[in-house]
């Protein structure tokens, strides 16, 4: 489908030709302008919202559907990361010229905007029309592209909303195509989904938590448990685990491991990982005044936090502001962290050791990293993940790749700790294999500060 735009007819005899002439083609212009993308050619969003209601009530009136498709290329940032700008504009080019080719006359293909395209299929007679629709515009992107002598490749997500099913107006049916989208991300990219309703009563789930997460530091919803670490040769608690909590007034306590990807996706993770950097740091001193000396106190790094030029300068203030010795912090840091930006993440982790601040490799095992990652940044402590922990005893498969992990850290003389052990059978093989320590609620689960401060004093008795 094409626009129009209309051409005025030049009817003052004072206008001399030229003049007229470059007139109409500005105008024309600015005509293309408001209702194109300049990069692709293609339609944009203004032009689609003008045309769906056409396009749905016709598809009304001659008892068809019209099906939206919203697609988004995966990982399209790594291309513009990799091989720059320019060349992430020559794939979106021809990710366009290939979604072209897969357009019919009756459809509207349009460029929404970054690498977001919606094609609205119109005169279907059913949801499989659009299903077989959008799996050939998913293989057709992933073939190989040459760009400047390279071959590369790219995949794409797809979410499908349909008229008159899942909406009637052109808004729900673009936002409940879009949540599809965002679902079909969610089950590993490279796919389509429908929307269903209950996308609808996730979205409001995650738009509740995140609403509350705004707003849940200023009203003091926020607080922190401590974990004991215990050295498996003494027995004794060595340093504590900062794990948040949060109370919401009306859900109750809400689990980290629900919030906080809500709290990334939304960028509030920010803030809050420095009020628990903080609050932890704080709480750490307060505990040196009450005798409880020389322990450290680990804190949960998200990668959004540690992608921030930023961090290290919080991390500089917070210790500053508390008086806490940099030696006195850990930073457990994720797997996928390291891989998320690898142009951030070695010079931020170099100005968190020149400062003196511990790093720790969380939930090791359960990512992608590879061995040579701990050589190049040296971590000083290595966390093995919770699944081979758990499975100890059970699966000679986990034991031997958990007596392996303890073998490499030793090996690269990083202190290694066990999480969530909760069997004495556990911490037996464990202590055996040379484990250096343990948390988990075998020795205690996360406390408040209280009381973790009352179980190392009574340790010392
Ligand atoms: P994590 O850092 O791996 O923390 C360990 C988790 O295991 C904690 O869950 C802890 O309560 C739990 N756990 C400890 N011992 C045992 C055990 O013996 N058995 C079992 N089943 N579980 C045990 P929690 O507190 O629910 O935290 C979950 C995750 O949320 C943490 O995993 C961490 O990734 C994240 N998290 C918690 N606090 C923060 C924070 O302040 N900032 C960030 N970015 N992430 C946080
Ligand atoms: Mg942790
Ligand atoms: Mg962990």
């Amino acid at each position: 489908m094409q626009v129009r735009s209309e051409t005025r007819r030049n009817h003052g005899s004072s206008c001399g030709q030229n003049t007229c002439e470059a007139l109409r083609k500005s105008k024309e212009r600015a005509d293309f302008l408001v209702y194109h993308d300049v990069l692709t050619g293609l339609p944009n969003r203004a032009f689609l919202l003008e045309h769906l209601p056409s396009m749905l009530a016709g598809a009304d009136r001659h008892n068809e559907k019209v099906a939206l498709l919203f697609l988004n290329l995966d990982h399209f940032k790594n291309i513009n990361d990799s091989l720059g700008h320019a060349s992430g504009d020559v794939v979106l080019k021809k990710v366009a010229e290939r979604l072209k080719k897969c357009s019919r006359k009756q459809d509207v293909l349009i460029r929404l905007g970054a690498d977001e395209f919606v094609t609205a299929l119109g005169g279907i007679r059913d949801g499989a029309e659009a299903a077989v629709a959008a799996e050939r515009i998913r293989k057709v992107v992933a073939e190989e592209f040459r760009v400047e002598g390279y071959s590369l490749s790219t995949t794409c997500s797809i979410g499908i909303s349909l008229f008159p099913e899942h909406g009637t107006d052109p808004e729900s049916l673009l936002k409940e195509a879009d949540l599809a989208l965002c679902c079909a991300k969610e089950n590993g990219r490279s796919c389509w989904r429908f929307f269903t309703p209950d996308l609808n009563a996730k979205a409001l789930e995650r738009m509740t938590l995140e609403n509350g997460l705004r707003h849940a530091i200023a009203s003091e919803q926020f607080f922190i448990e401590y974990q004991p670490q215990v050295n498996l040769a003494t027995g004794r608690i060595v340093g504590s685990e900062a794990l948040l909590r949060w109370r919401h007034p009306e859900l109750g306590l809400v689990p980290p491991n629900t919030f906080i990807p809500v709290a990334e996706k939304c960028g509030e993770i920010v803030r809050i990982g420095e009020w628990v950097l903080r609050e932890a740091c704080a709480q750490a001193r307060q505990w040196q005044e009450q005798g409880v000396a020389g322990l450290p106190v680990a804190v949960n790094v998200s990668a959004v936090q540690f992608r921030q030029q930023s961090f290290p300068d919080t991390v500089k203030n917070v210790l500053r502001d508390t008086g806490l010795d940099a030696g006195m912090l850990e930073l457990e840091l994720t797997e996928s962290l390291l891989l998320a930006d690898a142009d951030v993440v070695p010079s931020v982790m170099q100005r968190l050791r020149e400062m003196g601040v511990n790093l720790a490799i969380d939930d090791f095992g359960s990512g992608y990293c590879g061995l040579n990652y701990l050589r190049q940044f040296q971590f000083c402590k290595l966390k093995i993940d919770r699944v081979f922990v758990q499975a100890l005893g059970q699966s000679s498969y986990d034991d031997a790749i958990t007596a392996a992990i303890i073998g490499v850290a030793r090996i690269l003389k990083m202190k290694v700790i066990a999480e969530c052990a909760e069997t004495e059978g556990q911490v037996h093989f464990l202590r055996e294999h040379g484990c250096d320590e343990v948390q988990g609620y075998y020795f205690s689960k996360p406390l408040s500060a209280d009381n973790f401060a009352e179980r190392v004093l009574s340790q010392c008795n």
